[in-house]
């Protein structure tokens, strides 16, 4: 029910436009029971605010079509407030209405957080709590120094109270618990995102670092190797055939060089390079192995894009952990043996 659709993780509007029409729904339903209370009991003004509060819901799904949901959010706490306050001042403290002002806080920081992160206009929740916390501070003071005009019998004042109660605790508590899921869940998504090349899909440079450290604080690097791999000619690729088929060449390189290495972790380090991080097997010919296994089969790919056949090469340099290397140190060995396996004619394992 509280749950909002979302684009690869993200939340999007639409789930927000629907949460709203449900509360919309909900509150027009409370406001027509409280009505038929008001009605039975006598209390005329209540009637006619009440009718007043059903127009303006009914209207606020032409607000929720229009995306207006910061302006949405604004003038559903005001008509809970001003509603409560009425009710208050009206029949007294004793049938709880004022409970309902605080259940709304809740609601309107987690309004507020999702319009933020939609990045629409967007309620200010703190300056509304402030209306609401003074509403109801006023009405406890003014129902204290003066009897209210209208009362309600204790029997229906009982169940108010109740009534009340559940839908406080319910809302607050169901907001909240939204509220935490929904944070944790975008904050993943975001940093999934932050981690990861949208073009090739694999992990990027940002990612393989933190990887790396994590590796060096446990003090396993000693069984790792590195290996950089460079798309050979690749700007000829781009020229010849354009952008667009040199994004396709990218993504399916990668997609070969990871199913090539199969445990080792490979990411996009840059452009037409990948950096490779793989664990020390039988020693380091079965590495050189591998990565010529993989060299080949690139090597050996025709790739189709529209009506070219494009081969590409790759060329690897490669380096095992020695003790002492700083990360970057340790790299830029690779980098090193990389850029000799170019100078020698590229499509090649350098080690
Ligand atoms: P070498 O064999 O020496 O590696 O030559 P090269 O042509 O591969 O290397 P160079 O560094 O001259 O060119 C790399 C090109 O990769 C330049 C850049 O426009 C292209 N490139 C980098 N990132 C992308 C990308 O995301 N998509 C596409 N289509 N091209 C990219
Ligand atoms: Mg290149
Ligand atoms: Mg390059």
């Amino acid at each position: 029910m509280w749950g909002v659709s979302r684009v690869d993780g993200l939340l999007d509007i639409r789930g927000v436009k629907g949460m709203a029409c449900f509360i919309s729904a909900c509150f027009l339903v409370v406001h027509v029971i409280m009505i038929a209370t008001f009605w039975r009991c006598g209390v005329t003004p209540m009637v006619y605010f009440n009718v007043g509060s059903i127009i303006f819901y009914v209207l606020s799904f032409e607000l929720i079509r229009q995306e207006r949901l910061g302006l949405y959010t604004d003038l559903v706490y005001v008509e809970v407030v001003a509603h409560m306050t009425c009710a208050v001042l009206l029949t007294g403290w004793n049938s709880d209405f004022q409970i309902a002002v605080v259940g709304m806080s809740a609601f309107a920081f987690f309004a507020e957080y999702l319009e933020r992160y939609l990045n629409i206009r967007h309620a200010h929740a703190l300056h509304l709590c402030v209306l609401g916390a003074f509403a109801y501070l006023g009405s406890c003071a003014v129902s204290a120094l003066r009897p209210a005009p209208y009362a309600l019998p204790g029997t229906v004042s009982f169940f108010l109270r109740l009534t009340w109660g559940a839908i406080v605790f319910g809302v607050s508590t169901m907001v909240l618990q939204a509220f935490v899921r929904e944070a944790t869940r975008s904050e993943k998504a975001l940093t999934n995102r932050l981690m990861h090349d949208k073009l090739t899909g694999l992990p990027n440079r940002y990612y393989i670092t933190e990887y790396l450290d994590k590796l060096s604080k446990s003090g396993d690097l000693n069984k790792y190797w590195v290996a950089l791999a460079d798309i050979d000619d690749f700007k000829h690729v781009n020229d010849t055939y354009g952008h667009n088929c040199g994004d396709f060449v990218l993504e399916t390189i990668a997609h070969l060089l990871q199913e090539g290495v199969g445990d080792a972790q490979v990411c996009r380090w840059g452009g037409e390079e990948f950096l490779v991080v793989g664990r020390i097997g039988e020693g380091m010919e079965s590495q050189r192995e591998l990565l010529d296994r993989t060299r080949r089969t690139i090597e050996g790919q025709s790739l189709w894009y529209e009506e070219h056949r494009v081969n590409v090469t790759i060329t690897l340099g490669v380096a095992a952990y020695r003790e002492g290397y700083t990360r970057s140190e340790w790299i830029n060995v690779a980098d090193e043996r990389l850029y000799e396996g170019k100078k020698s004619g590229k499509n090649q394992v350098v080690m």
